[in-house]
């Protein structure tokens, strides 16, 4: 079938302090297509050896960076985001190639491009506070960067998730080892690329391939490692908490799985709530940590609802990733791809109601595809009512009271996004307050974000937050520096220490 990028301009090795190098052992993994099972390339796979020597290079580039003022870091990140829009076409291909992500979904390279932009001025806000409520003294909180970190990534939304990382770190002047996910590892190896053409100082970014083990785990329980930010599943995530835990007690800022609810009230705008929930599910094949996969519908609107929304939802079209037309794609890979017929198999022995699709199915005679799937009248104790299924998989069931909602929307141990639909000003509010989650769509649902507002989760969904405004702070230390300036008679601040 072939690929529209040729293969021997693909960057398959590891980046760091400023060099591409193959693995220590040579050792590598193959990058395959889910669409046509070729493989593209093979991907040098980190060793513990090579992972150490990143974090090595992050580690003597991390004074000489944060010593820079913050408009010379921010120029090396408005090249970068100038060079990350310029192959916005390419990477977009290199996803398609090795995830299968329609080129038709994706908007990553452009909102990573803004965050480098815009993080390339915030760079002066890391900055502390004064006091001078402790009689002769003039004290200070100074916020510094924390050292050389490292993030691990999903990979769904590979370049997003660079942006979302790499460029409030480097602000903040905290030197990074970035390692990428198995399978999708093209974009991160570009992305290394385009951060080498700009010039940054060696060290500065350093750019991994491989899979969790030994790469990932000697980053999350690495002494040098001050931060970890990992985004992936809620299982990893208690790993890499655990090894942070038992190494050097290492800042960890988590972003999981989800579950997330979309309620639908018999006053919304059905059709509309009917487009935009499918929509949400139809993004990347459903594997979003925020596609809306538990529907619940006020009992009165449920067979509206449900026409509506299955109309919508089975005419994505499906094909190749690549073909602009194409709407769905097949899984990232065979593992995902097993995972996801399993809950297919988990929901047809349990006691739901199959209202569309239920199988694994080819496309133009190949693919890791999987037909869009609805079930109805789920028991809320079923497997694929609790789990994560992460693919193109909803639940759609009903509700009679305002309060009945409300606890079946909460009874999860997720908490990343959740939406209401409705006309009824008071009543949006009301479950707004109530749901018990990171982001909340109120007439909107998944993937509608603010980049400038907390993006993150409640519960099993994570802990800390990113976005613009937000995840410059989650890289800064803060010190307090307390300056004595004269004794003052009679008082001993020594004794009144929170004067
Ligand atoms: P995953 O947990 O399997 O892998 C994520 C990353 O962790 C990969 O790079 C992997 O190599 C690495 N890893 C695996 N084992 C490790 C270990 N022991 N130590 C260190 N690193 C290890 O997740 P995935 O399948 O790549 O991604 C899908 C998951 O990510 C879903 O659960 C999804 O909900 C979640 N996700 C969350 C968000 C969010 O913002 N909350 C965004 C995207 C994806």
């Amino acid at each position: 079938m072939g690929f529209p990028i040729s293969t021997d301009k693909i960057e398959r090795r590891h980046y760091i302090n400023g060099a591409f190098s193959e693995s220590s052992d040579k050792g590598t993994f193959p990058a395959k297509s889910p669409y046509s099972h070729e493989k593209i390339v093979d991907m040098c796979e980190a060793t513990a050896e090579d992972t150490n020597r990143a974090v090595a290079a992050a580690k003597a580039a991390f004074p000489a960076w944060s010593n820079l003022d913050p408009y010379t870091r921010g120029g090396y990140m408005k090249k970068l985001s100038e060079l990350i829009l310029q192959s916005n076409h390419e990477l977009k291909q290199l996803d398609a190639m090795s995830m299968g992500r329609p080129v038709s979904q994706y908007f990553d390279a452009v909102f990573t491009a803004r965050m480098f932009e815009q993080y390339a001025t915030l760079g002066c806000e890391a900055k502390g506070s004064t006091s001078l409520n402790t009689p002769g003294f003039v004290n200070m909180v100074l916020r510094q960067p924390f050292g050389p970190v490292a993030a691990i990534i999903p990979w769904n939304v590979p370049t997003m998730m660079i942006g979302m990382k790499l460029a409030p770190a480097l602000a903040a002047g905290c030197t990074v080892v970035l390692k990428s996910s198995e399978k999708a590892p093209l974009t991160p190896a570009k992305f290394a690329a385009l951060a080498h053409e700009a010039g940054f100082p060696p060290g500065v970014i350093n750019v991994l391939s491989g899979h969790g083990t030994p790469s990932g785990a000697t980053l999350s329980s690495h002494m040098d490692i001050r931060c970890i930010n990992f985004t992936g599943s809620t299982f990893t995530g208690r790993k890499i908490q655990a090894a942070a835990a038992s190494s050097n007690l290492k800042k960890v800022i988590l972003e999981l799985g989800g579950k997330s609810p979309a309620l639908i009230f018999d006053d919304a705008d059905i059709e509309k709530a009917a487009g935009e929930t499918a929509a949400s599910l139809q993004m990347i094949m459903g594997q979003a940590c925020i596609a809306n996969s538990r529907i619940y519908v006020q009992e009165t609107v449920a067979e509206k609802f449900k026409t509506a929304f299955t109309a919508i939802y089975k005419a994505a079209k499906k094909g190749d990733p690549l073909l602009p037309e194409t709407q769905h794609g097949p899984q990232a890979d065979e593992i995902q791809f097993e995972r996801v017929k399993a809950y297919l198999q988990s929901a047809s022995d349990g006691k739901g109601k199959l209202e569309l699709g239920g199988h694994a199915t080819k496309v133009d005679g190949t693919g890791f595809f999987i037909e869009p799937t609805i079930y109805s009248d789920v028991p809320e104790d079923e497997k694929t009512q609790r789990e994560e299924v992460f693919g193109p998989f909803v639940s759609i069931n009903t509700f009679t009271t305002e309060a009945e909602a409300i606890a079946k929307a909460n009874d999860t141990e997720y908490g990343l996004y959740a939406s209401v639909y409705t006309n009824d000003l008071s009543r949006a509010m009301r479950v707004a307050k109530a749901f018990e989650s990171g982001l909340v769509g109120v007439n909107c649902t998944s993937p509608t974000a603010a980049s400038d507002t907390p993006l993150g989760g409640y519960k099993a969904s994570g802990q800390g937050r990113e976005g613009i405004g937000y995840s410059l702070d989650e890289y800064l230390e803060h010190k307090t520096v307390m300056v004595k300036v004269n004794d003052v008679p009679g008082l001993d601040a020594a004794k009144v220490p929170h004067a």
